[in-house]
Protein backbone atom coordinates (compact mmCIF):
# COMPACT_ATOMS: atom_id res chain seq x y z
CA UNK A 1 0.00 0.00 0.00
CA UNK A 2 1.42 3.19 -1.05
CA UNK A 3 0.63 6.37 -1.36
CA UNK A 4 3.09 9.75 -2.77
CA UNK A 5 3.07 12.92 -2.57
CA UNK A 6 4.88 15.64 -4.98
CA UNK A 7 5.20 19.30 -4.84
CA UNK A 8 6.72 21.40 -7.04
CA UNK A 9 6.82 24.65 -4.54
CA UNK A 10 9.74 25.57 -4.68
CA UNK A 11 12.09 25.06 -2.30
CA UNK A 12 9.92 21.56 -2.41
CA UNK A 13 12.18 20.28 0.57
CA UNK A 14 9.79 22.26 2.57
CA UNK A 15 7.55 19.29 2.28
CA UNK A 16 10.07 18.24 4.53
CA UNK A 17 8.95 20.63 6.98
CA UNK A 18 5.49 20.42 6.43
CA UNK A 19 5.06 16.81 6.84
CA UNK A 20 7.35 16.68 10.04
CA UNK A 21 9.82 14.28 8.18
CA UNK A 22 13.21 14.76 7.00
CA UNK A 23 13.49 14.07 3.74
CA UNK A 24 17.36 12.97 4.02
CA UNK A 25 16.19 9.72 6.35
CA UNK A 26 13.36 7.17 6.01
CA UNK A 27 11.69 6.68 9.24
CA UNK A 28 9.17 3.66 10.30
CA UNK A 29 6.65 3.75 12.67
CA UNK A 30 4.70 0.79 14.30
CA UNK A 31 1.07 0.66 14.12
CA UNK A 32 -1.41 -1.60 15.83
CA UNK A 33 -2.03 -3.37 12.09
CA UNK A 34 1.66 -3.14 10.86
CA UNK A 35 4.10 -0.52 10.07
CA UNK A 36 4.36 2.40 8.68
CA UNK A 37 7.27 3.67 6.21
CA UNK A 38 7.72 7.04 5.18
CA UNK A 39 10.36 8.42 3.03
CA UNK A 40 11.73 10.58 -0.25
CA UNK A 41 12.05 9.40 -3.50
CA UNK A 42 12.79 12.62 -4.66
CA UNK A 43 14.34 15.42 -2.84
CA UNK A 44 15.33 18.43 -4.73
CA UNK A 45 14.47 22.03 -4.48
CA UNK A 46 12.19 21.99 -7.32
CA UNK A 47 10.13 18.85 -7.06
CA UNK A 48 10.45 16.72 -3.76
CA UNK A 49 8.05 13.60 -3.43
CA UNK A 50 7.30 12.02 0.01
CA UNK A 51 6.02 8.01 0.08
CA UNK A 52 4.14 6.50 2.92
CA UNK A 53 4.75 2.12 2.59
CA UNK A 54 2.48 0.76 4.82
CA UNK A 55 3.23 -3.10 5.21
CA UNK A 56 0.06 -4.44 6.83
CA UNK A 57 0.62 -8.01 8.87
CA UNK A 58 -2.13 -9.58 7.85
CA UNK A 59 -1.99 -12.33 10.33
CA UNK A 60 -1.09 -9.93 13.34
CA UNK A 61 -4.44 -8.26 12.25
CA UNK A 62 -7.09 -10.97 13.30
CA UNK A 63 -4.86 -12.59 15.66
CA UNK A 64 -6.79 -14.62 18.23
CA UNK A 65 -9.69 -14.17 16.21
CA UNK A 66 -9.36 -17.52 14.75
CA UNK A 67 -10.86 -18.44 11.72
CA UNK A 68 -8.47 -19.44 8.86
CA UNK A 69 -10.10 -17.63 5.91
CA UNK A 70 -9.22 -13.83 8.06
CA UNK A 71 -5.81 -15.01 6.71
CA UNK A 72 -6.56 -14.41 3.15
CA UNK A 73 -7.64 -11.02 2.59
CA UNK A 74 -6.82 -7.92 0.69
CA UNK A 75 -6.65 -5.79 2.87
CA UNK A 76 -2.63 -5.52 3.11
CA UNK A 77 -2.51 -4.85 -0.69
CA UNK A 78 -4.89 -2.20 -1.17
CA UNK A 79 -5.36 1.11 0.64
CA UNK A 80 -7.88 1.67 2.36
CA UNK A 81 -8.82 2.29 6.30
CA UNK A 82 -5.34 1.38 7.13
CA UNK A 83 -3.83 4.56 5.30
CA UNK A 84 -6.35 6.76 7.15
CA UNK A 85 -5.50 5.38 10.28
CA UNK A 86 -1.83 5.71 8.98
CA UNK A 87 -2.25 9.10 7.94
CA UNK A 88 -3.62 10.48 11.50
CA UNK A 89 -0.79 8.51 13.15
CA UNK A 90 2.06 9.09 11.22
CA UNK A 91 1.27 12.49 9.45
CA UNK A 92 -1.32 13.47 12.51
CA UNK A 93 0.41 17.46 12.57
CA UNK A 94 0.96 17.82 8.99
CA UNK A 95 -3.28 16.45 8.72
CA UNK A 96 -3.92 19.21 11.70
CA UNK A 97 -2.33 21.87 9.85
CA UNK A 98 -0.04 22.81 12.04
CA UNK A 99 3.95 23.07 11.00
CA UNK A 100 6.54 24.64 13.53
CA UNK A 101 9.06 25.23 11.23
CA UNK A 102 6.87 26.52 8.07
CA UNK A 103 3.84 27.93 9.47
CA UNK A 104 2.78 30.27 7.04
CA UNK A 105 3.65 27.40 4.23
CA UNK A 106 0.96 25.05 5.84
CA UNK A 107 -1.59 27.63 5.45
CA UNK A 108 -0.63 28.72 1.78
CA UNK A 109 -2.16 26.40 -1.24
CA UNK A 110 0.70 24.64 -2.92
CA UNK A 111 1.17 22.60 -5.76
CA UNK A 112 0.49 19.07 -4.89
CA UNK A 113 0.21 15.88 -6.54
CA UNK A 114 -0.81 12.85 -4.33
CA UNK A 115 -0.39 9.10 -6.06
CA UNK A 116 -2.28 6.10 -4.72
CA UNK A 117 -0.80 2.70 -5.89
CA UNK A 118 -3.99 0.78 -5.39
CA UNK A 119 -7.43 1.24 -3.85
CA UNK A 120 -10.12 -1.25 -4.63
CA UNK A 121 -13.29 1.16 -6.17
CA UNK A 122 -16.77 0.27 -6.20
CA UNK A 123 -18.34 2.31 -8.49
CA UNK A 124 -15.28 2.80 -10.72
CA UNK A 125 -14.14 6.03 -12.65
CA UNK A 126 -17.30 7.80 -12.38
CA UNK A 127 -17.63 7.46 -8.91
CA UNK A 128 -13.96 8.55 -8.26
CA UNK A 129 -14.69 11.65 -9.98
CA UNK A 130 -17.76 12.68 -8.50
CA UNK A 131 -15.99 12.37 -5.06
CA UNK A 132 -12.66 14.19 -5.90
CA UNK A 133 -13.87 16.74 -8.18
CA UNK A 134 -16.04 18.81 -6.44
CA UNK A 135 -13.22 18.96 -4.19
CA UNK A 136 -11.42 21.00 -6.84
CA UNK A 137 -8.79 18.00 -7.67
CA UNK A 138 -7.78 16.80 -11.56
CA UNK A 139 -8.55 12.89 -11.14
CA UNK A 140 -6.22 10.74 -13.37
CA UNK A 141 -7.45 7.04 -12.78
CA UNK A 142 -6.16 3.96 -13.87
CA UNK A 143 -8.02 0.22 -13.63
CA UNK A 144 -5.38 -2.22 -12.71
CA UNK A 145 -5.81 -5.75 -14.38
CA UNK A 146 -6.45 -8.71 -12.16
CA UNK A 147 -3.07 -9.82 -13.36
CA UNK A 148 -0.20 -7.84 -15.59
CA UNK A 149 0.61 -11.08 -16.58
CA UNK A 150 -2.72 -12.33 -17.72
CA UNK A 151 -4.53 -9.19 -19.44
CA UNK A 152 -6.99 -12.13 -20.62
CA UNK A 153 -8.30 -12.48 -17.06
CA UNK A 154 -9.36 -8.67 -17.33
CA UNK A 155 -9.58 -5.76 -14.94
CA UNK A 156 -9.42 -6.29 -10.93
CA UNK A 157 -11.50 -3.83 -8.95
CA UNK A 158 -8.41 -1.94 -7.89
CA UNK A 159 -7.14 1.43 -8.98
CA UNK A 160 -4.33 3.64 -9.31
CA UNK A 161 -5.40 7.24 -8.52
CA UNK A 162 -3.77 10.28 -9.14
CA UNK A 163 -5.11 13.31 -8.02
CA UNK A 164 -3.85 16.92 -8.67
CA UNK A 165 -4.40 20.36 -7.23
CA UNK A 166 -3.23 23.60 -5.28
CA UNK A 167 -4.53 23.05 -1.90
CA UNK A 168 -3.14 23.22 1.90
CA UNK A 169 -1.46 19.93 2.31
CA UNK A 170 -3.57 19.40 5.24
CA UNK A 171 -6.73 19.94 3.35
CA UNK A 172 -5.40 17.00 1.24
CA UNK A 173 -4.51 14.82 3.82
CA UNK A 174 -7.84 14.89 5.11
CA UNK A 175 -9.67 14.69 2.03
CA UNK A 176 -7.72 11.11 2.28
CA UNK A 177 -8.26 10.52 5.27
CA UNK A 178 -12.01 10.58 4.90
CA UNK A 179 -12.65 9.40 1.56
CA UNK A 180 -10.36 6.60 0.72
CA UNK A 181 -11.82 4.39 2.86
CA UNK A 182 -15.45 5.45 1.25
CA UNK A 183 -14.16 4.16 -1.91
CA UNK A 184 -14.66 0.29 -1.40
CA UNK A 185 -17.58 0.18 0.69
CA UNK A 186 -16.30 -2.35 2.68
CA UNK A 187 -15.38 -3.66 6.22
CA UNK A 188 -13.22 -1.03 8.15
CA UNK A 189 -10.32 -1.92 10.21
CA UNK A 190 -10.98 1.21 13.11
CA UNK A 191 -8.53 1.17 16.38
CA UNK A 192 -11.91 2.22 18.55
CA UNK A 193 -15.35 3.57 18.29
CA UNK A 194 -13.82 7.24 18.16
CA UNK A 195 -12.34 6.46 14.79
CA UNK A 196 -15.92 7.24 13.77
CA UNK A 197 -16.20 10.67 15.37
CA UNK A 198 -13.09 10.95 13.98
CA UNK A 199 -13.83 10.66 10.58
CA UNK A 200 -17.20 12.89 10.77
CA UNK A 201 -15.28 15.71 12.51
CA UNK A 202 -12.49 15.89 10.10
CA UNK A 203 -15.15 16.23 7.45
CA UNK A 204 -15.93 19.70 8.85
CA UNK A 205 -15.32 22.25 6.35
CA UNK A 206 -16.02 20.58 3.06
CA UNK A 207 -18.40 17.44 3.87
CA UNK A 208 -21.46 19.25 4.50
CA UNK A 209 -21.33 21.03 0.81
CA UNK A 210 -20.18 18.05 -0.88
CA UNK A 211 -22.55 17.32 -3.97
CA UNK A 212 -21.91 13.48 -2.67
CA UNK A 213 -22.23 14.08 1.45
CA UNK A 214 -25.11 11.85 2.28
CA UNK A 215 -23.92 8.98 -0.18
CA UNK A 216 -19.99 9.52 1.72
CA UNK A 217 -21.95 10.13 5.16
CA UNK A 218 -24.65 6.82 4.58
CA UNK A 219 -20.94 4.36 3.72
CA UNK A 220 -19.63 5.57 7.06
CA UNK A 221 -23.07 5.37 8.82
CA UNK A 222 -23.26 1.82 7.71
CA UNK A 223 -20.23 0.80 8.56
CA UNK A 224 -20.51 2.14 11.90
CA UNK A 225 -24.10 0.03 11.79
CA UNK A 226 -23.22 -2.86 11.47
CA UNK A 227 -19.78 -4.34 12.13
CA UNK A 228 -17.45 -2.04 14.02
CA UNK A 229 -18.53 -2.20 17.24
CA UNK A 230 -18.85 -5.73 17.32
CA UNK A 231 -16.21 -7.29 15.26
CA UNK A 232 -13.60 -4.83 15.93
CA UNK A 233 -10.38 -6.35 15.18
CA UNK A 234 -11.77 -9.35 13.49
CA UNK A 235 -12.30 -8.32 10.61
CA UNK A 236 -12.71 -10.65 8.00
CA UNK A 237 -12.67 -12.91 4.76
CA UNK A 238 -12.66 -12.66 1.13
CA UNK A 239 -15.02 -10.91 -0.30
CA UNK A 240 -17.02 -11.21 -2.54
CA UNK A 241 -16.49 -9.03 -5.66
CA UNK A 242 -19.06 -6.20 -5.79
CA UNK A 243 -20.33 -6.95 -9.10
CA UNK A 244 -21.26 -10.40 -7.17
CA UNK A 245 -22.51 -8.82 -4.66
CA UNK A 246 -24.91 -6.96 -6.48
CA UNK A 247 -25.60 -9.50 -8.00
CA UNK A 248 -26.90 -11.64 -5.00
CA UNK A 249 -29.18 -8.65 -4.10
CA UNK A 250 -30.94 -8.95 -6.75
CA UNK A 251 -31.13 -12.57 -6.63
CA UNK A 252 -32.40 -12.19 -2.79
CA UNK A 253 -35.14 -9.63 -3.89
CA UNK A 254 -36.40 -12.22 -6.20
CA UNK A 255 -36.14 -15.08 -3.90
CA UNK A 256 -38.02 -12.74 -1.55
CA UNK A 257 -40.72 -11.94 -4.07
CA UNK A 258 -41.52 -15.69 -4.32
CA UNK A 259 -41.69 -16.16 -1.03
CA UNK A 260 -43.66 -13.52 0.12
CA UNK A 261 -46.55 -14.74 -2.36
CA UNK A 262 -46.99 -17.73 -0.36
CA UNK A 263 -45.88 -16.31 2.80
CA UNK A 264 -44.10 -19.83 3.14
CA UNK A 265 -41.02 -17.65 4.50
CA UNK A 266 -43.27 -16.57 7.57
CA UNK A 267 -43.93 -20.16 8.21
CA UNK A 268 -40.50 -21.51 8.56
CA UNK A 269 -39.21 -18.76 10.50
CA UNK A 270 -42.08 -19.50 12.83
CA UNK A 271 -41.50 -22.98 12.92
CA UNK A 272 -37.51 -22.25 13.33
CA UNK A 273 -38.19 -20.02 16.34
CA UNK A 274 -40.90 -22.73 17.70
CA UNK A 275 -38.02 -25.46 17.27
CA UNK A 276 -35.31 -23.19 19.04
CA UNK A 277 -37.90 -22.62 22.16
CA UNK A 278 -38.70 -26.39 22.48
CA UNK A 279 -34.91 -27.03 22.93
CA UNK A 280 -34.67 -24.75 25.93
CA UNK A 281 -32.13 -22.46 24.24
CA UNK A 282 -30.98 -18.92 25.78
CA UNK A 283 -27.88 -18.15 23.60
CA UNK A 284 -28.48 -18.77 19.55
CA UNK A 285 -26.85 -18.21 16.56
CA UNK A 286 -28.65 -17.81 13.26
CA UNK A 287 -26.06 -19.17 11.05
CA UNK A 288 -25.91 -17.58 7.72
CA UNK A 289 -28.41 -14.67 8.77
CA UNK A 290 -29.03 -13.23 5.90
CA UNK A 291 -30.92 -9.99 6.02
CA UNK A 292 -31.77 -10.83 10.00
CA UNK A 293 -35.26 -11.98 9.49
CA UNK A 294 -34.76 -14.74 12.08
CA UNK A 295 -32.71 -12.52 14.06
CA UNK A 296 -35.48 -9.70 14.15
CA UNK A 297 -37.82 -12.70 15.56
CA UNK A 298 -35.33 -13.74 17.89
CA UNK A 299 -34.15 -10.51 19.78
CA UNK A 300 -38.14 -10.05 20.51
CA UNK A 301 -37.97 -13.32 22.82
CA UNK A 302 -36.48 -12.25 25.62
CA UNK A 303 -35.98 -15.81 26.64
CA UNK A 304 -32.69 -15.67 23.97
CA UNK A 305 -30.37 -13.72 26.24
CA UNK A 306 -27.92 -14.18 23.88
CA UNK A 307 -28.66 -13.73 19.69
CA UNK A 308 -25.40 -13.94 16.79
CA UNK A 309 -25.73 -13.54 13.54
CA UNK A 310 -23.37 -14.58 10.96
CA UNK A 311 -23.01 -14.22 7.20
CA UNK A 312 -20.31 -14.44 4.44
CA UNK A 313 -21.62 -11.70 2.70
CA UNK A 314 -20.80 -8.21 4.25
CA UNK A 315 -22.95 -6.38 2.46
CA UNK A 316 -25.81 -8.44 3.26
CA UNK A 317 -24.83 -7.93 6.84
CA UNK A 318 -25.17 -4.43 6.83
CA UNK A 319 -28.62 -4.55 5.32
CA UNK A 320 -29.10 -6.87 8.36
CA UNK A 321 -27.82 -4.06 10.71
CA UNK A 322 -30.16 -1.17 8.68
CA UNK A 323 -33.17 -3.59 8.87
CA UNK A 324 -33.24 -4.47 12.34
CA UNK A 325 -32.29 -1.10 12.96
CA UNK A 326 -29.41 -1.35 15.24
CA UNK A 327 -28.21 1.65 15.86
CA UNK A 328 -31.41 3.19 17.30
CA UNK A 329 -32.22 -0.35 19.62
CA UNK A 330 -32.86 0.02 23.22
CA UNK A 331 -29.69 -0.72 25.03
CA UNK A 332 -31.20 -4.09 26.51
CA UNK A 333 -32.11 -5.61 23.48
CA UNK A 334 -28.84 -4.02 21.73
CA UNK A 335 -26.76 -5.63 23.92
CA UNK A 336 -28.21 -9.49 23.33
CA UNK A 337 -27.82 -9.27 19.53
CA UNK A 338 -24.51 -9.09 17.49
CA UNK A 339 -23.30 -9.57 13.64
CA UNK A 340 -20.59 -11.62 13.01
CA UNK A 341 -19.10 -11.82 9.55
CA UNK A 342 -17.63 -15.08 9.01
CA UNK A 343 -17.92 -18.18 6.68
CA UNK A 344 -19.71 -21.05 7.82
CA UNK A 345 -17.15 -23.82 5.81
CA UNK A 346 -14.39 -22.78 8.34
CA UNK A 347 -13.71 -23.44 11.56
CA UNK A 348 -14.36 -20.75 14.03
CA UNK A 349 -13.86 -20.06 17.90
CA UNK A 350 -16.44 -17.58 18.07
CA UNK A 351 -19.24 -19.62 17.37
CA UNK A 352 -18.35 -22.10 20.28
CA UNK A 353 -20.88 -22.58 23.45
CA UNK A 354 -23.86 -21.69 22.07
CA UNK A 355 -27.15 -23.75 22.71
CA UNK A 356 -28.57 -24.08 19.83
CA UNK A 357 -27.58 -22.68 16.20
CA UNK A 358 -30.70 -22.32 13.26
CA UNK A 359 -29.43 -22.65 9.40
CA UNK A 360 -31.97 -21.39 7.05
CA UNK A 361 -32.03 -22.26 3.82
CA UNK A 362 -28.56 -22.11 3.80
CA UNK A 363 -26.96 -25.28 3.07
CA UNK A 364 -28.35 -25.49 -0.74
CA UNK A 365 -26.30 -22.47 -0.95
CA UNK A 366 -22.98 -24.39 -0.33
CA UNK A 367 -20.96 -25.86 -2.87
CA UNK A 368 -21.43 -29.74 -2.36
CA UNK A 369 -18.01 -30.27 -1.92
CA UNK A 370 -17.77 -27.82 1.20
CA UNK A 371 -20.42 -29.33 3.06
CA UNK A 372 -18.07 -31.51 4.35
CA UNK A 373 -16.66 -28.72 5.87
CA UNK A 374 -19.89 -27.02 6.86
CA UNK A 375 -20.49 -30.24 8.34
CA UNK A 376 -17.19 -30.10 10.65
CA UNK A 377 -17.38 -25.97 11.25
CA UNK A 378 -21.11 -26.85 12.56
CA UNK A 379 -21.12 -30.00 14.18
CA UNK A 380 -17.42 -30.27 15.69
CA UNK A 381 -16.68 -26.75 15.75
CA UNK A 382 -19.44 -24.92 16.87
CA UNK A 383 -21.14 -27.96 18.63
CA UNK A 384 -24.25 -26.63 19.61
CA UNK A 385 -26.91 -28.99 21.60
CA UNK A 386 -29.05 -28.24 18.99
CA UNK A 387 -29.06 -27.34 15.28
CA UNK A 388 -32.41 -26.37 13.18
CA UNK A 389 -31.65 -26.75 9.63
CA UNK A 390 -34.12 -26.00 7.02
CA UNK A 391 -33.67 -26.77 3.08
CA UNK A 392 -36.10 -26.77 -0.02
CA UNK A 393 -37.83 -29.89 -0.54
CA UNK A 394 -36.89 -30.70 -3.93
CA UNK A 395 -39.60 -32.91 -4.44
CA UNK A 396 -42.19 -30.08 -4.16
CA UNK A 397 -41.19 -27.96 -6.90
CA UNK A 398 -43.76 -29.74 -8.89
CA UNK A 399 -46.37 -28.08 -7.53
CA UNK A 400 -45.22 -24.67 -8.37
CA UNK A 401 -46.78 -23.36 -10.92
CA UNK A 402 -44.32 -20.93 -11.91
CA UNK A 403 -41.36 -22.84 -11.69
CA UNK A 404 -40.30 -24.62 -14.81
CA UNK A 405 -39.38 -28.92 -14.51
CA UNK A 406 -36.44 -29.64 -13.65
CA UNK A 407 -35.30 -25.52 -12.35
CA UNK A 408 -34.42 -24.93 -8.66
CA UNK A 409 -36.17 -22.08 -6.63
CA UNK A 410 -33.58 -19.86 -6.77
CA UNK A 411 -30.47 -18.93 -9.23
CA UNK A 412 -28.08 -19.15 -6.42
CA UNK A 413 -29.32 -22.64 -5.10
CA UNK A 414 -26.36 -25.25 -5.57
CA UNK A 415 -28.65 -28.11 -5.29
CA UNK A 416 -32.16 -29.10 -3.80
CA UNK A 417 -33.07 -32.32 -1.97
CA UNK A 418 -35.39 -34.55 -1.73
CA UNK A 419 -36.84 -35.82 1.65
CA UNK A 420 -34.84 -38.68 1.20
CA UNK A 421 -31.75 -36.58 0.19
CA UNK A 422 -31.92 -34.84 3.44
CA UNK A 423 -32.50 -37.65 5.84
CA UNK A 424 -29.43 -39.70 3.99
CA UNK A 425 -27.30 -36.59 4.41
CA UNK A 426 -28.46 -35.29 7.80
CA UNK A 427 -28.51 -39.32 9.33
CA UNK A 428 -25.05 -39.83 8.36
CA UNK A 429 -24.14 -36.57 10.13
CA UNK A 430 -25.91 -36.93 13.38
CA UNK A 431 -24.47 -40.26 13.67
CA UNK A 432 -20.68 -39.03 12.90
CA UNK A 433 -20.95 -36.00 15.41
CA UNK A 434 -23.05 -38.07 18.41
CA UNK A 435 -26.38 -36.32 17.38
CA UNK A 436 -30.05 -38.02 16.76
CA UNK A 437 -32.06 -35.71 14.17
CA UNK A 438 -35.74 -35.29 13.58
CA UNK A 439 -37.88 -34.36 10.01
CA UNK A 440 -40.54 -31.96 10.32
CA UNK A 441 -42.40 -30.51 7.24
CA UNK A 442 -43.08 -26.83 7.31
CA UNK A 443 -46.31 -25.32 5.16
CA UNK A 444 -48.93 -27.42 3.27
CA UNK A 445 -48.16 -31.00 3.29
CA UNK A 446 -49.18 -32.88 0.05
CA UNK A 447 -49.88 -36.98 0.35
CA UNK A 448 -47.14 -37.29 -2.58
CA UNK A 449 -44.89 -35.07 -2.50
CA UNK A 450 -44.36 -33.30 1.33
CA UNK A 451 -43.71 -30.24 2.50
CA UNK A 452 -42.38 -27.17 0.13
CA UNK A 453 -39.67 -26.63 3.50
CA UNK A 454 -38.06 -29.73 5.05
CA UNK A 455 -36.76 -28.76 8.43
CA UNK A 456 -34.71 -30.85 10.35
CA UNK A 457 -33.71 -30.90 14.40
CA UNK A 458 -30.46 -32.35 15.39
CA UNK A 459 -30.50 -32.90 19.36
CA UNK A 460 -26.35 -33.60 20.63
CA UNK A 461 -26.30 -36.20 22.87
CA UNK A 462 -29.41 -38.18 21.14
CA UNK A 463 -26.54 -40.45 18.80
CA UNK A 464 -23.76 -43.26 19.11
CA UNK A 465 -21.08 -41.10 19.40
CA UNK A 466 -22.85 -39.47 22.45
N1 LIG B 1 -31.23 -17.53 6.70
C1 LIG B 1 -31.64 -16.38 5.91
C2 LIG B 1 -30.89 -16.22 4.57
C3 LIG B 1 -30.96 -17.37 3.61
S1 LIG B 1 -30.15 -17.04 2.08
C4 LIG B 1 -33.12 -16.42 5.68
O1 LIG B 1 -33.73 -17.45 5.83
O2 LIG B 1 -33.67 -15.38 5.34
C5 LIG B 1 -28.58 -17.82 2.36
C6 LIG B 1 -27.60 -17.00 3.15
O3 LIG B 1 -26.47 -17.82 3.44
C7 LIG B 1 -27.09 -15.78 2.42
O4 LIG B 1 -27.23 -14.65 3.23
C8 LIG B 1 -25.63 -16.11 2.17
O5 LIG B 1 -24.80 -14.97 2.20
C9 LIG B 1 -25.32 -17.05 3.30
N2 LIG B 1 -24.19 -17.93 3.03
C10 LIG B 1 -23.94 -18.63 1.91
N3 LIG B 1 -22.79 -19.33 2.03
C11 LIG B 1 -22.30 -19.05 3.27
C12 LIG B 1 -21.14 -19.44 4.00
N4 LIG B 1 -20.25 -20.26 3.47
N5 LIG B 1 -20.96 -18.95 5.24
C13 LIG B 1 -21.87 -18.10 5.77
N6 LIG B 1 -22.98 -17.71 5.15
C14 LIG B 1 -23.20 -18.16 3.91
Amino acid sequence: MLLTIRTTHQPATDLGYLLGKNPARAQSFELAFGAAHVFYPEAADDACTAALLLDVDPVGLVRGSGTLDQYVNDRPYAASSFLSVAISRVLRSAMAGSCRERPELAATPIPLVARIASVPVRGGEAFLRRLFEPLGYELAAERLPLDPARPEWGDSRYWSVTLTATRRLSELLTHLYVLVPVLDNAKHYWVGDDEVEKLLRHGSGWLPEHPERDLIARRYLKHRHSLVRDAIARLVTAEEPADEEEKADARDAEEQAEEQKTSLNEQRLQAVVEALKTSGAARVLDLGCGEGNLLRRLIREPRFTEVVGVDVAHRTLEIAADKLKLERMHESRRARIRLLHGSLVYRDRRLEGFDAAAVVEVVEHLDPPRLAAFERAVFAGARPATVVLTTPNAEYNVRWPSLPAGRFRHRDHRFEWTRAELAGWANAVAARHGYAVAFHPVGPVDDEVGSPTQMAVFTRGGGPAG
